[in-house]
């Protein structure tokens, strides 16, 4: 079971999308737990204030060190020293599916979001890693910690209902996946390709590898020119496109 635990000033943005469709079974069928952690509850004072303006001078708020390593501390101490600690920022590495799955390894993952300018530097000192969602600025990491959840928590074993749709999914295998059609078999004169109805196994698979290969190969340039191509996928490539 993987615990996964956002820190965050505002836990009412998280609650619903943690809870909703598949985290939602999973969590209720214990495959993973979900905690919120209110980052407001660690700052001290009559105000509870968490953020302040900036040294040096310059636009926005800066949240404050203390709650947020106070909250991780926390979070640390109760998680038997198994938590690693995230800290969603755009400055961080960009995940993808590769790191996902390393992710999904973890006991114990704390997610912490950031908000107004970001936090302050020396919270970085207190985490493990950061992590970006892609290059574009959020105005808060919560977003941020609800892709990562989702996208940690489907490769978890029993929370996607049928695994072999996991292992076929775009970039497990560095291609985007192959196209999917269901009914009806004809829809405003687009018809489905006819060689999904032939029944022949062998036949459809090799179809979607190829429409997997040409597909990445169209749109993700960069990702193919990182793969190591088969004899058989060259053949499947330089079969006539019309066919
Ligand atoms: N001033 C900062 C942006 C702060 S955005 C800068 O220019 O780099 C406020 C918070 O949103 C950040 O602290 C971070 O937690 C979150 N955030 C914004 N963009 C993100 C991204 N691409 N990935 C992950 N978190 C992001």
């Amino acid at each position: 079971m993987i615990v996964f635990e956002v820190l965050t000033l505002f836990p009412g943005m998280l609650e619903a999308p943690l809870s909703a469709s598949l985290l939602g079974k999973a969590r209720s069928a214990g495959l993973i737990e979900v905690r919120i952690r209110d980052i407001r509850e660690y700052s001290t004072g009559k105000h509870r204030v968490c953020d302040d303006t900036p040294y040096g001078g310059g636009a926005g708020m800066v949240m404050k060190p203390e709650p947020v390593v106070a909250a991780i501390e926390a979070a640390r101490a109760e998680s038997m020293a198994t938590a690693r600690v995230l800290l969603l920022s755009p400055r961080g590495n960009v995940l993808k599916q590769e790191k996902v799955r390393a992710l999904a390894a973890e006991e114990h993952l704390v997610l912490v979001c950031g908000r107004y300018e970001g936090v302050d530097e020396r919270v970085r000192q207190f985490v493990d890693e950061e992590i970006s969602i892609g290059d574009f600025v959020l105005s808060g990491g919560e977003p941020a910690a609800w892709i990562i959840v989702d996208a940690v928590a489907r490769l978890i074993p029993g929370v996607v209902g049928n695994e072999a749709s996991i292992t076929a999914d775009s970039f497990s295998d560095g291609l985007l996946e192959h196209p999917h059609y269901t009914r009806p078999q004809s829809f405003r004169g687009l018809e489905v390709p006819s060689i999904l109805m032939s029944g022949d196994h062998a036949k459809v698979a090799r179809w979607r590898r190829r429409q997997a290969l040409l597909r990445t190969r169209d749109s993700r340039p960069d990702l193919f020119s990182k793969l190591s191509l088969s004899e058989a996928d060259r053949l499947l490539l330089s079969e006539d496109e019309t066919k």
